[in-house]
């Protein structure tokens, strides 16, 4: 059988005019060979046109991008909420302090600076008490005066507390 005409405009996937069309339906129907091309020819178009339309992996991107924009904003406003809800609690809970420092800011300030010498001048204390300490160690002193240095540490450690205490504290009422 001849093939020639037909085969090359299955493969060729050409326009035909009428009368070619005629002539190839007619070959197709006495051809199982050039119907085969002709049944493959059909199933690429479908395919051709079920597969991926223009665009589609453009559109799949941008939804991509949209989704992770979404989960950001989100992220964002979570975290925001998470940071107001956690200033509007320590606001509650230090409520009272961050009064008395926007009632009297002047008043306050003198008590975070002795609260910082205070801390600083207790450093610089411990500190010294160790020297003297691996300065003392070395002479044996006996259990008893061990003792009393403690008492005094602590007798002294405590006056001093206080009287800090004391001073850093603003009377009230005045
Ligand atoms: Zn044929």
């Amino acid at each position: 059988m001849n093939h020639r005409p037909f085969e090359d405009w299955l493969l060729d996937d050409q326009p035909l005019t009428l009368e070619q069309e005629r002539e190839l339906q007619a070959h197709l129907r006495s051809c199982p060979a050039c119907s085969a091309i002709a049944e493959s020819n059909l199933a690429l178009h479908s395919v051709r046109t079920v597969s991926p339309a223009a665009g589609f992996t453009e559109r799949f991107q941008t939804r991509l991008v949209q989704r992770r924009q979404e989960q950001r904003w989100r992220q964002i406003i979570g975290t925001l909420i998470l940071v107001l809800g956690g200033l509007a609690l320590l606001a509650w809970l230090a409520g009272p302090a961050i009064q008395e420092v926007l009632q009297s800011p002047a008043q306050w300030l003198t008590t975070a600076v002795s609260y910082f010498l205070f801390i600083l001048t207790s450093i610089q204390a411990l500190s010294e008490a160790g020297s003297v300490l691996m300065r003392v160690i070395p002479n044996f002193i006996s259990p008893a005066d061990w003792l009393g240095m403690f008492l005094m540490i602590v007798v002294i450690g405590g006056l001093w507390v206080v009287s800090i205490w004391r001073v850093t504290r603003v009377p009230q009422g005045v």
